[in-house]
């Protein structure tokens, strides 16, 4: 059994990824234990895969699957933990933010007991507007969320095995690793490093996927949206109510006013938008339903390295 695996989920990566893999095996030949790398290609359309596979015939330690197409970076980390054997699995990203340099570290608190360590980046070197949206967004899932999740804390982290095992039980198919992580708990430590760069090629989270990987995250881990969809609704229906009491108080009383239409308007368009609103997060939560019970695998493979090939059957 080998002592390390590492998972590099990669989509078109071919500018860094030969210097990725020398920092990494620079780190680890020091470190003296056995390891492998688990590249994932994630359906490149550039050289990735060719590299890859460059790597794996004068690396025996590398090995590889490839993606039919771009699953997204959650299922070739999905798949990447699924190939490793390792009795610890790092995750890291390819573009060498994620150094090399805190596997040792990350190690030896691993070796202290920790069954997740986690590199927290922070977000010094992010645009001012960036870093404040995800601090808003972070706070806001504190707030919403029963489970944990940390600014910062992306996917650079150390699993036990145990951990690694516990996380590929879990069924769905919407995955969320930041909350899965959290999830499965054991004991977690982490540490902050400042944060670099990517070294080359550029990054694949525009903000509209920021924004549908927000949403994933808020909704795939519990359903008080579509509570408080349920609080606001009857709040406004017993508030509806009161006014109208009032308003045929006030004909009994004194006769008929002149017609309201603005309130009418107002009213309409309020609660139009309250139901519109709420059907959209009921909405959402009936399409998981739909894509959980569809129960399509995470992605499709095509083509691994020998070694990986025993594991491509049930890889998808
Ligand atoms: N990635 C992937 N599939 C995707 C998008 C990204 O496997 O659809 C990989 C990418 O190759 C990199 C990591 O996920 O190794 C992080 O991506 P990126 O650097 O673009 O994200 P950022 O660091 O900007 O958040
Ligand atoms: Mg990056």
């Amino acid at each position: 059994m080998v002592q390390i695996s590492i998972v590099v989920p990669c989509y078109n990566e071919s500018e860094v990824l030969r210097a990725f893999h020398e920092a990494l095996v620079d780190a680890l030949e020091p470190i003296g234990t056995t390891f492998e790398i688990c590249y994932v290609d994630d359906g490149s359309g550039d050289d990735t895969l060719v590299i890859i596979k460059g790597l794996a015939g004068t690396d025996g330690r590398v090995r590889y699957a490839s993606f039919s197409r771009n699953f997204g970076k959650e299922s070739a980390m999905l798949a990447g933990m699924r190939m490793s054997r390792g009795a610890a699995v790092v995750l890291m990203d390819a573009d060498l933010q994620h150094p090399p340099e805190f596997i040792p570290r990350m190690l030896a608190l691993h070796q202290h007991g920790y069954d997740q360590v986690v590199a927290q980046r922070d977000r010094a070197h992010e645009g001012a507007l960036k870093s404040a949206v995800c601090r808003a967004y972070y706070r806001l899932v504190r707030r919403c969320m029963n489970v944990e999740i940390v600014n910062g804390a992306g996917d650079f982290r150390l699993l036990s095995r145990r951990a690694v095992d516990s996380l590929l039980s879990l069924p769905e198919s919407n995955r969320f690793s930041k909350g899965l992580f959290s999830w499965i708990g054991f004991e977690t430590v982490g540490f902050t490093y400042e944060n670099v760069r990517r070294a080359a090629g550029k990054s694949k989270w525009s903000g509209r996927h920021l924004l549908n990987y927000g949403i994933d995250g808020l909704i795939s881990f519990n359903s008080r949206p579509l509570r408080l969809a349920i609080h606001t609704g009857l709040w406004l229906f017993l508030s509806a109510l009161v006014y109208a009491l009032w308003i045929i108080a006030n004909v009994v009383l004194d006769g008929v006013e002149t017609p309201g239409y603005a309130t009418l308007i107002t009213a309409v368009v309020a609660l139009s938008g309250i139901q519109l609103a709420t059907l959209g997060v009921i909405g959402e939560y009936v399409g998981r339903i739909y894509d959980e019970s569809k129960r399509r695998p995470h992605y499709v493979v095509r083509e691994t390295d020998e070694s990986a090939a025993v594991l491509s059957s049930n890889l998808s």
